[in-house]
């Protein structure tokens, strides 16, 4: 005895279980078996699609990320907003958003900057102090006699 594989016009497969569904009454558009499994696979889409969006957003995270640490590594703070958005920067990707006063502080994980309506500024990590000196101690002010004080252009 075999097997014989064809096309039934009168069963279906269950997407979700997989078992038979026998179209009785003319419809034969059924792709579940009950509403039971259609729900589990509806959700499990659901499921699979965020999983999607939030790959998608941490990519996009890591990447500005990356961009806004490459500019500090050559020691740039300032850099206008045509610039960053041609490095390939997504100003709709970030992870937190300050309003200090009349500024407006965006970071993305441990980098913080200010954003103005024609460039971002202040680029700094939470990190860098640390890691320089050691210690730790007295972490901000060094930090902030060290940074560069005016507009460090972009020569990228
Ligand atoms: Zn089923």
């Amino acid at each position: 005895m075999g097997y014989t594989i064809t096309q039934d016009p009168g069963i279906g497969y269950c997407l979700e279980c997989g078992d038979i569904i026998e179209y009785g009454h003319g419809r034969t558009d059924r792709k579940f078996c009950s509403d039971g499994c259609k729900n589990r696979w509806h959700n499990r889409r659901k499921a699979q699609s965020w999983h999607v969006y939030q790959h998608k957003v941490l990519k996009v995270l890591e990447g500005n990320h990356d961009i806004l640490e490459r500019l500090l590594h050559i020691g740039v703070t300032t850099i206008d907003r045509v610039s960053l958005g041609h490095l390939g920067f997504d100003f709709n990707y970030v992870t937190s958003f300050h309003k200090i006063g009349q500024r407006s502080v965006f970071s993305v994980y441990d980098i913080t900057y200010e954003a103005t309506p024609s460039r971002i500024r202040n680029i700094s990590s939470r990190w860098n102090g640390a890691e320089e000196e050691g210690t730790g101690e007295g972490v901000t002010s060094k930090k902030s006699l060290k940074r560069p004080s005016a507009a460090v252009s972009a020569g990228l």
